[in-house]
């Protein structure tokens, strides 16, 4: 009989994404408003590359090679995990054998093979919920739910390890306090009623560290009551802050440096402008200038103020487009804050390097272009401009950028909006030209 069944998933498979999902829960015991950032990263990315070589045990040449090694380290330990298993599988086969001689009987009924299953869905209860989101009803199945990397159960299905990687640079909470494992755990006892105990591993390759526990069915009724809290008391707070009520907010670091809400949330802006009172009492705003700071310690007080401002200040600019952008496009008026206007552009790329190189050699010779051998649109655009007679400067350009586009040298990305500052005259002139309701 084979030692082992694997499962694993298709990775075009379309994934259920839970709305208070066990990767979120330990941020929102520390606050309950918090809600995790949407889009990804070029880190993510890479981290989702790490965790496809630990799913299927084939390497990714583009990854660096300490991202591939942290990766190799993961499906190391897993297949070290899942022979230990195998070796207790055989270990009580050859048991079952030698009882069977010593009974003088010709069969026995051999052990369960080890059950290997990647990226299994685990929800915790069969709850549904309703929760209206971006002012829709969704239905949601389970108090929490959700993937788990890796998941090995013994023949006997009593034990079972479920394994996570973390391939980021921050630290996980203890095994023993961490919800998101907690909830696979909860959502693997259900599963598999047998199951008696399950081992929890994080590993944590970039970090050097390792963070595990091991549950029994009898802690059940503790962690599932942590988790129904801490989403309950989330679910709360979700309708709250729809209503702008951050009331329910506790300011917390990590939970604030990944939550969606940093631009908007006024208990994390009161922390912050704590911070700048605490950093420089006597020179606020104005008076933090880098000639200012003269000792190493308010060097590094400085600088850790600006990571905290300036990711805030980011947030801050892309919450506020977003509402007026949203707002006009449910009103039907575009209403930018007195001295702003909304701008629409669209990133160009070069699409046919060859064409666009022919295009350009009508408007700057082979001499005049060779030294922007790294062509970026800046650089070629101010040596047309820079070459084009006096009074025609401008219309060159404008030629020059339609000329890229008739020819398909360029390409367009998806158009974004933003607000620019606008002059106090050009304001009012913008105002003026806003339809009102
Ligand atoms: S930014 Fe506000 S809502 Fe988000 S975690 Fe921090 S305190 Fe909570």
């Amino acid at each position: 009989m084979s030692q082992t069944v694997t499962q694993t998933s298709t990775p075009t498979e379309e994934r259920a994404h839970h709305l208070f999902s066990p990767s979120t829960l330990q941020s929102r015991e520390a606050c309950a408003c918090y809600r995790g950032k949407s889009g990804t990263s070029a880190a993510a990315e890479t981290g989702t590359k790490q965790h496809a070589v630990v799913e299927t045990g084939r390497d990714d040449e583009t990854l660096d090679d300490d991202k591939a090694l942290a990766a190799a380290e993961c499906l190391d330990y897993y297949q070290r995990q899942k022979e230990l298993l195998e070796e207790a599988r055989t270990r009580a086969e050859k048991e079952l054998i030698a009882q069977a001689i010593a009974a003088k009987v010709a069969t026995y009924v051999p052990p369960a093979a080890v059950l290997d299953l990647a990226e299994i869905y685990l929800p915790v209860d069969g709850k549904t919920f309703f929760d209206v989101v971006n002012g829709a009803t969704v239905t949601t199945k389970s108090t929490t739910a959700g993937y788990v990397d890796r998941c090995l159960i013994a023949h006997d299905r009593k034990y079972a390890i479920l394994l996570d990687w973390k391939f980021g640079a921050w630290a996980v909470e203890h095994a023993k306090d961490n919800l998101q494992g907690i909830a696979y755990v909860l959502g693997l006892f259900r599963a598999y009623p047998t199951l008696e105990q399950v081992k929890f591993v994080f590993k944590l390759p970039h970090l050097d560290s390792m963070t595990e526990h091991t549950f029994s069915r009898s802690d059940i009724p503790d962690l599932y009551l942590r988790v129904q809290v801490v989403v309950a008391r989330s679910r709360e707070a979700y309708a709250k802050v729809d209503k702008d009520d951050f009331s329910m907010a506790t300011p917390m670091v990590p939970a604030c440096n990944f939550c969606a809400l940093i631009g908007k949330c006024p208990k994390v802006q009161a922390f912050a402008c704590k911070v700048g009172s605490k950093f420089h009492p006597l020179q606020i705003p104005s008076d933090i200038t880098p000639t200012g700071i003269k000792s190493a310690e308010d060097t590094t007080m400085g600088l850790r103020l600006a990571q905290v401002l300036a990711v805030w200040a980011s947030a801050f600019k892309t919450q506020v487009t977003d509402r007026v952008i949203r707002e006009a496009g449910a009103t039907g008026v575009l209403a930018p804050p007195p001295g702003f206007r909304v701008e629409t552009r669209r990133d160009r790329d070069i699409a046919d390097p060859v064409t666009f190189k022919k295009t350009t050699l009508s408007y700057l010779t082979e001499k005049e272009l060779e030294p922007l051998a790294k062509y970026t649109f800046g650089s070629v655009e101010e040596a047309i401009k820079e070459k084009a007679p006096r009074g025609s400067k401008g219309t060159t350009v404008e030629a020059y950028k339609q000329a890229l586009v008739d020819s398909g040298a360029v390409k367009f990305g998806d158009p974004y909006s933003f607000l620019r500052g606008v002059s106090e005259t050009n304001s009012k002139k913008d105002s003026a030209a806003t339809p009102k309701s």
